[in-house]
């Protein structure tokens, strides 16, 4: 059997294609897993569990039916969706899983994230982060009416595309020493995430031990997932 797990889909209603994907990936491969294993980033923007977004309703109906058919599906907070709540889970089936986290892969430790906090070279976006992962933050922006909850999305959205084009490339990927310093908190040799849309597979040595780290793809041109069963990962790309 195996365990999948896919980040950075950004789903939207403005793209269509990457819905289809993902829908017909949880009817298929997903239908047939151990378990799923969703690490952010899942939608564009996630504005409160009660936004009326026919295309959101549609991709959680069956996130629904995967977890009901008996698929344990678990999801984790990217930077997109980090308002995704208890409603949510309750309407999906999804477990919530805290960001970082060690799971057991078929007798292998395996640490799990989305990514962004290792991206500490990137001090704006953190000094960002801290502030919207801060839970009397997130409740007082969900106490605000729908439409100016949509309104601050949409120009947060637009200034962390800005953003992105200011700065360089080293600067929004993972920071080596951050990625160190998990590994050895955590005490695994291995960790996989998302969010730097750089899918690959590093090797590297920690403390004199080998380790690895897996990064999932994002889903814009095709899928990316990682396969995970009894001889290991296996990072791919899904066509459509
Ligand atoms: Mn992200």
């Amino acid at each position: 059997m195996t365990t999948l797990f896919i980040s950075d889909l950004h789903l939207e209603a403005a793209r269509p294609d990457i819905g289809d994907q993902f829908l017909e990936f949880l009817e298929t491969e997903a239908a047939h897993a151990d378990a799923l294993y969703i690490l952010g980033d899942l939608f564009e923007s996630w504005i409160g569990d009660d936004d009326p977004n026919t295309h959101y309703a549609e991709m959680k109906s069956a996130i629904r039916r995967l977890s009901d058919s008996g698929v344990p599906v678990y999801f984790m907070h990217g930077n997109r969706d980090f308002m995704i709540g208890e409603q949510f889970a309750r309407d999906t089936g999804v477990t919530i899983l805290p960001d970082p986290v060690v799971v057991d892969m078929y007798g292998e430790e395996v640490l799990l994230s989305h990514g962004d906090a290792w991206c500490t070279d990137d001090v704006q976006y953190q000094q960002m982060r801290k502030m919207t992962r801060n839970p009397e933050w997130q409740s007082m922006m969900r106490q605000k009416p729908l439409a100016e909850r949509q309104a601050i999305a949409a120009a947060a959205r637009a200034e962390s595309v800005q953003h992105g084009k200011e700065i360089d490339d080293t600067i929004s990927d993972v920071n080596a020493g951050a990625v160190e310093q998990a590994f050895v908190e955590s005490g695994v040799t291995t960790m996989l995430h998302g969010h730097t849309h750089r899918p690959a597979v590093h090797e590297l040595t920690v403390d004199g031990r080998p380790a690895m780290r897996i990064v999932l793809g994002d889903w814009y041109e095709h899928g990316s997932v990682v396969r995970w069963d009894d001889n290991g990962p296996d990072l791919v790309v899904i066509e459509r």
